[in-house]
């Protein structure tokens, strides 16, 4: 009798960084994608990267729930942090209420464990990620997947793949206050 392979949430942070990940996890893993990103602004680029999600889903046929966009939220989150220059403590609550979101929905589904495609991209800290993802599991039952994407040329492939799909590759991190700026 084959044997269950274990559950995974995937939280996506676009179409692009999805596609290097995918591939590595889905041998292993029973893959559920999860997007949950209410600090994209505007509206019409959130709609641009869920829309490149939702491409990458059915390209792998795996599963996409969309969490709810509550832009409003994310910016009582990170008020006062609106001028931190990126990658300081506005990224760190930006992780944080991400990750806390898919721990969360990965725990009512019963999924064994909850990861993020954020660790692919060279312009991201990877360590504070890791941090982060192990701190939403606290009185959870449910696992971080602590995985580096970066390491093995995983952002390398990452663009690779979004290009032979032709998906859309945004030229900022999201938030309105990333704007402009490569982060
Ligand atoms: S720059 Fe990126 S990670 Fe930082 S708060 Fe904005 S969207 Fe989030």
């Amino acid at each position: 009798m084959e044997r269950r392979k274990p559950s995974v949430l995937l939280h996506v942070c676009c179409g692009p960084c999805s596609t290097a990940v995918i591939e590595r996890l889905r041998g292993k893993f029973d893959l559920t994608l999860f997007f949950a990103n209410a600090n994209l602004h505007p509206r019409e680029e959130y709609e641009r990267r869920l829309e490149a999600a939702r491409h990458v889903a059915a390209r792998y046929e795996i599963p996409l729930v969309v969490a709810d966009d509550d832009h409003g939220a994310w910016l009582e989150a990170v008020q006062g942090l609106e001028w931190e220059k990126e990658g300081g403590a506005r990224c760190d609550i930006c992780f944080q209420v991400r990750l806390e979101e898919t721990a969360r929905e990965a725990e009512s589904r019963g999924m064994d464990w909850f990861t993020t495609t954020l660790s692919i991209s060279p312009h991201k800290n990877a360590k504070r990620i890791s941090e982060i993802g192990r701190r939403a599991t606290m009185n959870r039952k449910v696992r971080f997947l602590d995985e580096n994407f970066r390491k093995r040329e995983g952002f390398r492939r990452s663009v690779k793949l979004s290009r032979e799909m032709g998906l859309y590759r945004q030229d900022y991190c999201g938030c309105e206050f990333s704007m402009n700026r490569l982060s």
